[in-house]
């Protein structure tokens, strides 16, 4: 029998998604992805099963899928570094070593995966990373039950922590799944001593011109952001509003966004999420001078399989 060709990460995502849907209703969350992915080939009726989910100590690593050809088969051993302490991450890893398994195992047999050089990779090999992201980021968090989760409340760090719980990730990854799909303007920024490591915008938020970019070049904080103030608050979970040209000059002078901000000690980080009223009407796309931002953002979308910290 010839193989399925798979499809995209989406689709693939969403198609286990309907399963557990089906096989688990309401006790599906948080995604059991071990079970799943030793279940898995045994499920579709593949002769090339994950056979070991483990642990281990992965020096520069966050995760790893390993084939290895027996007699009649070829099986899959899935590693996780076991050395990372926060669970959230661990099952995005293991995960992403699952879409790894079932987008791109025909292609090779080793994969090798960590968060944090993404920049020196080639093309190819960006776009295996984000394409197994993006697969762990819908399986674990499916958009419409997350949509379903949110419903009309005012969106704060702790709604978000709520999710984040929900489907047992991080606070970041669950910030990042809700910018995909919120129509309202916000914007994470993760920074340390001063200045923006990264930062994400919703789509809404990037077409209307209040982005940051960050890739090659140190942006500092804006000064009277709370971001900023290091030392006065370290947490501040439904946000305060200020000035929406504190952060972002371009924005009308009467407008407000609120700002929400947490100070992790373990990373020496700091996460922002602003959220900004709807754009007005703009001059924006008239001036002309940003015409490569929107595709260099673009880039990195696509380039930043893997965020820092997750
Ligand atoms: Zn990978």
């Amino acid at each position: 029998m010839t193989p399925i060709p798979p499809k995209g990460p989406i689709a693939e995502a969403n198609r286990l998604s309907m399963l557990l849907n089906l096989s688990l209703g309401n006790e599906r969350f948080p995604v059991k992805v071990e079970q799943l992915a030793r279940d898995y080939a045994g499920q579709f009726g593949h002769d090339d099963p994950i056979t070991h989910v483990i642990g281990d100590d992965l020096p520069g690593f966050e995760g790893a899928l390993y084939g290895t050809d027996k007699e009649e088969r070829r099986e899959w051993v899935l590693i996780y570094n076991s050395a990372v302490q926060v669970p959230g991450r661990i099952r995005f890893t293991m995960a992403h070593e699952l879409g790894h398994y079932i987008l791109h195992r025909h292609a090779r047999k080793t994969f090798e995966c960590s968060q944090d050089d993404m920049l020196r990779w080639e093309s190819a090999e960006k776009r295996i990373e984000a394409e197994a992201d993006v697969f762990a980021s819908y399986l674990l968090m499916p958009i419409d039950d997350f949509r379903g989760r949110i419903g009309d409340d005012l969106v704060n760090l702790d709604v978000l922590d709520d999710c984040a719980r929900r489907y047992g990730v991080s606070l970041t990854a669950a910030v990042l799944k809700w910018l995909e799909f919120t129509l309202q303007r916000a914007v994470l920024v993760v920074s340390t001593g001063g200045h923006i490591l990264w930062a994400r915008s919703s789509q809404s938020a990037l077409k209307s011109g209040v982005f940051f970019r960050t890739r090659g070049r140190v942006v500092p904080l804006p000064e009277g952001s709370l971001a900023a103030c290091d030392d006065i608050v370290v947490q501040e979970r439904q946000g305060i509003e200020l000035a929406a040209q504190t952060w972002f000059p371009r924005e009308p002078k009467e407008m407000a966004l609120r700002e929400m901000k947490i100070v992790s000690d373990r990373y020496e980080q700091t996460m922002s999420l602003l959220i900004l009223p709807k754009a007005e009407p703009r001059y924006w796309q008239q001036e002309g001078d940003d015409d490569g931002d929107e595709r260099e953002l673009l880039d990195d979308y696509i380039g930043s399989g893997h965020l820092p910290k997750r």
